[in-house]
């Protein structure tokens, strides 16, 4: 597969760049950029160097819609996409919103992956934004597939089937979860297992702590609900019956 150079995308240069080295990179990591798929490399660049003061792109390599893979700041510059994770982690970027992703964009993700696996002669963990920060990116639809081990698309293995969402919420117990302290408990076991179906990052101990705070911020504000981690009655029954998109 071709990789679109930054000169024939006419890419800006770099304010700077800082590399790293194949035995640091472990992980790697899938984004979406929460835009139209009309979107640019160029016009992301210049949102990130000019909007949020980076050297350059953040992502190390972008897909489009139609599987075209573009260089961002490539295989072994430390990137700008997932804090704390830049160095351990490869990150690339599908330009669109959740569900946009084509079997061509997937197929390339894919190709990515593999050939950073090639060069490292090693495997790396498959990670989605949300699994490193509390974030709906790269989207559920995405990151589904990235947790089902970003199948090649027209193998074999068909993807799980999607949860959907808009099922009957289970009666709220009648308790706000909340911490600190943390609270412990069957329901908190029952909501997080529900946060986890949907696709989010989460631990299902039954003890609601700092972890279950953020996913439950997160979710919050991703459903438009009022922002204060705390899983009362409408969080709750959002959690079941709000549609995943
Ligand atoms: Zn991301």
């Amino acid at each position: 597969m071709d990789i679109i150079s930054r000169a024939e995308w006419g890419a800006r240069a770099p304010r700077s760049r800082t590399t790293t080295t194949w035995s640091k990179r472990t992980e790697f990591v899938v984004h979406y950029s929460e835009g139209p798929t009309s979107q640019t490399p160029r016009q992301i660049q210049d949102y990130h160097m000019d909007h949020n003061g980076w050297a350059d792109i953040g992502y190390n390599f972008l897909v489009d819609v139609k599987g075209r893979i573009y260089e961002g700041r490539g295989w072994l510059t430390v990137g700008a996409h997932a804090t704390g994770h830049n160095t351990s982690g490869i990150g690339v970027c599908f330009i669109g919103r959740d569900g946009d992703a084509t079997d061509a964009a997937k197929k390339s993700i894919r190709w990515l992956y593999d050939e950073a696996v090639r060069r490292k002669g090693k495997s790396l963990a498959k990670k989605g934004h949300r699994d490193v920060t509390a974030t709906s990116c790269p989207g559920d639809e995405l990151y589904r597939w990235v947790k089902a081990g970003m199948p090649a698309p027209g193998g074999s293995t068909p993807s799980p089937k999607p949860p959907t969402g808009g099922t009957k919420a289970p009666k709220w117990p009648g308790r706000y979860l909340t911490q600190p302290p943390i609270m412990r408990g069957d329901d908190v076991r029952t909501w997080q297992a529900q946060m986890r179906k949907r696709g989010w990052t989460i631990t299902v101990d039954g003890a609601y702590g700092p972890q279950s705070e953020r996913v439950c911020r997160a979710f919050q504000k991703e459903k438009g609900l009022v922002v204060d981690g705390i899983v009362g009655p409408k969080t709750w029954r959002a959690a079941w019956e709000a549609p995943i998109t």
